[in-house]
């Protein structure tokens, strides 16, 4: 069997979107070490547009595909798609996993009958051939090794945001092949619209704007001061681990290397927060962070592009004060 690594990869409004740029550098990384070639399948109505990106963040070939019925995802045509190519079997297959790579992975195992594995951290070559791949679930409190021969092919998962996005190096270039046009198919998908994302529920990996707070908070009823703040800017709550291991808010709103991915968020403030390397580590490639906190050597202040020193149960109340007020909304003591 030949290393060649597949991805898939996404367009967001015609552009390789973030999760694709990501999934191909983890892709380059292991096929160097397995001296194999990345192949990219890139379907969507302006494919072609992006390949050149695909092929700067490592793909070595880009299978494009313009059909009219890859305008919404839809995963029957999806396998079509790699079928044409499956008689050359990957080795393996790298997928980022956003809500539709979560769907369509475990459909491109069950339809070629390969491996499978979700949650992948660390993929290491062995020196048999064989693969050691690891997994982390639970807030990375259940760590698994799994080991696969060099005959099998397997299907990986990888939490998007939680390597990053790698350099891109603008002198590659990949080779682009056309796949045939698909016969008719029916996309039994049908988006009837999209609905704003509510911060208060939204994944931090998709929100814009976060704040989190930290230890600087006395009591969990304090945090309603957050709350407030962050609806007044329409931002979504993150938290340092000593308030998710307090209970006081559930670890889907952590961040930090715990919680195995890196936000980088249009904005990121973080209230109370000292800036240990654990927490620093999952926030620090939002590209406007300010930090508040009444310790101005803490090492978040450092970080920050804009630093605030005061205590927060007088700075947070005042600026969700002047936010709403500059948005003519009415007091509501941030509840
Ligand atoms: C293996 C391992 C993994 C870890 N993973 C993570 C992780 O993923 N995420 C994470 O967050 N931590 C993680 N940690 C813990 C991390 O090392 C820190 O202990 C933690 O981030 C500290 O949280 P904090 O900044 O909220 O608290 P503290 O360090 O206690 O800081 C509180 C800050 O609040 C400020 N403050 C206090 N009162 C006020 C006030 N009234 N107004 C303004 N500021 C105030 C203080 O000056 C201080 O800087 C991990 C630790 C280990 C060992």
């Amino acid at each position: 069997m030949e290393n060649i690594i597949w991805t898939w990869l996404e367009l967001n409004n015609g552009e390789l979107s973030e999760s694709s740029m990501e999934i191909l550098g983890e892709a380059r990384k292991l096929g160097n070490t397995l001296k194999g070639q990345i192949h990219a399948f890139l379907l969507g109505e302006y494919a072609d547009e992006a390949a050149a990106k695909a092929a700067i963040y490592g793909a070595d070939v880009i299978y494009i595909a313009t059909d009219s019925i890859f305008r919404t995802y839809c995963p029957e045509a999806c396998l079509a798609a790699f079928a044409q190519q499956v008689s050359r079997p990957p080795r393996i297959v790298m997928i980022s996993g956003t809500r539709n790579g979560a769907s369509l992975a475990p459909r491109i195992a069950a339809r070629f009958q390969w491996g499978y594995l979700a949650n992948v951290v660390k993929v290491a070559p062995q020196e048999d051939g064989g693969l050691k791949i690891n997994t982390e679930t639970f807030q990375a409190k259940v760590n698994n090794t799994y080991t696969f021969s060099a005959r099998q092919t397997v299907v990986l998962v990888l939490q998007p945001g939680s390597i990053g996005v790698g350099k891109a190096d603008k002198k590659r270039t990949g080779e682009v092949r056309p796949l045939e046009p698909l016969a008719d198919m029916t996309n039994h998908i049908e988006i009837t619209g999209f609905i704003k994302a509510d911060p208060r529920s939204v994944s931090l990996n998709d929100a814009e704007r976060v704040v989190a707070g930290g230890n600087g908070f006395c009591n969990q009823e304090d945090l309603k001061i957050l709350q407030g703040f962050a609806d007044a800017l329409g931002a979504a709550v993150g938290s340092s681990k000593p308030i998710a291991d307090k209970g006081w808010v559930t670890y889907n709103r952590l961040v930090g290397q715990s919680s195995g991915r890196r936000l980088a968020p249009n904005l990121f403030v973080s209230v109370g927060i000292s800036g240990a390397t654990h927490f620093i580590e999952g926030m620090k490639e939002s590209p406007l962070i300010i930090s508040i906190n009444k310790d101005k050597g803490a090492p978040l202040m450092k970080e920050a592009d804009l630093a605030v020193v005061g205590d927060l149960y007088e700075i947070l109340p005042e600026i969700t004060r002047q936010i709403k007020a500059m948005r003519g909304e009415a007091e509501d003591h941030g509840k």
